[in-house]
């Protein structure tokens, strides 16, 4: 491996933070902090975000040389190339707005992941593949199943955070809240973006968000606020407007024999949600489901507070089961794993 000196090393580090410090702050507003400071920790492959100081995982400063020798270049999303700025955005998302919850802490991990994105996109212009591979292989990680039998994608929402891993799910929950979170604020992205004017609403809505929460705590309805408020006015995405008078259409599921049967219906008013019991026959044990109004009254959604072995739909749109787990947190990154 030959010498190593993390102190010159830790250049690179510092010429990463300098630029995603100048493009956060375009993006996201301010900096909250008068010093960020760069250094390693021990963990090989683990990054972390404290208030202006980031630990960067030690396997960084063996460059890619090293890293390839020893069989461990080869990552999802980039991980080298990406964790410094990903522990960056942190500075923000995390320490500037912090998470109410753990239902809330995929904002977190995945705008910070979209700032990786950013950072890969604005850093190698000349090399467009590196942003379009680092979301081909986000979305990898949410449509492949574990080792389980799982696709994080399946598992459940975003917003049921580390509880989605379980002894029977795995360790999934960091398949979902980092890239299924980016793609989220990534589709928001899409959607604001526009040939005149790039990025500037969507730059409006992330600056306005760090400066009417800051320093404090955020939940997803905090976010989906913001995002009403500064949509543009064609987009329509909103659950706002929908009459009160809404009757939700049948809801069906689709058991793991292929069989489908009536689950239910449910009456909503207003934008709320409704949790009641339903039997799920010979297939599973009666778990107890809520149920979501959308804009469209025939493609409601619908999720389980409790495992079951089949995966609940409408007609036409597919909806599924969440199951639940234990709860955990972190603002530290580490590298997928390997899937065989
Ligand atoms: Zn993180």
């Amino acid at each position: 491996m030959g010498s190593l000196s993390t102190t010159a090393a830790n250049k690179t580090a510092l010429t990463e933070a300098q630029i995603a410090l100048q493009l956060y702050t375009d993006y996201f507003g301010p900096l909250a902090y008068k010093r960020v400071h760069m250094t390693q920790q021990t963990a090989c492959n683990y990054g972390q975000a404290w208030p202006g100081v980031i630990y960067i995982p030690t396997c960084y400063y063996w460059g890619p040389t090293v890293r390839h020798q020893l069989g461990m270049q080869q990552t999802r999303g980039a991980y080298w190339d990406t964790v410094a700025p990903h522990e960056v955005a942190h500075l923000w998302w995390g320490h500037s707005v912090g998470w109410n919850s753990y239902r809330d802490q995929w904002m977190s991990e995945g705008f910070s992941n979209l700032s990786a994105s950013l950072f890969l996109q604005v850093v190698y212009p000349k090399e467009p593949q590196r942003f379009r591979n680092f979301w081909r292989d986000m979305l990898f990680l949410i449509t492949e199943r574990n080792s389980q039998g799982f696709r994080p994608i399946e598992v459940g929402p975003v917003t049921q955070g580390y509880r989605l891993s379980s002894g029977r799910t795995g360790s999934i929950a960091s398949d979902v809240l980092y890239p299924k979170g980016a793609y989220i604020l990534h589709m928001l992205r899409m959607m604001m973006w526009s040939p005149k004017e790039g990025d500037t609403k969507f730059k409006g809505m992330l600056r306005d968000f760090i400066s009417t929460y800051k320093n404090q705590p955020v939940t997803t309805e905090d976010f989906k606020a913001m995002v009403e408020k500064h949509m543009l006015p064609e987009v329509k995405i909103t659950q706002s407007g929908v009459s009160d008078g809404f009757v939700m259409r049948p809801i069906y599921i689709e058991l793991q024999d292929g069989r489908v049967m009536r689950l239910g219906s449910a009456t909503l008013r207003g934008n709320t949600s409704v949790a009641q019991k339903v039997n799920l026959g010979q297939a599973s044990k009666t778990s107890r489901c809520f149920f979501f109004r959308r804009k469209e009254p025939r493609r409601p959604t619908a999720g389980c507070s409790r495992p079951v072995s089949a995966s609940v739909r409408t007609r036409p749109p597919a909806v599924r089961a969440a199951r639940s787990g234990r709860t955990s947190c972190a603002t530290g990154w580490s590298p997928p794993t390997p899937r065989a």
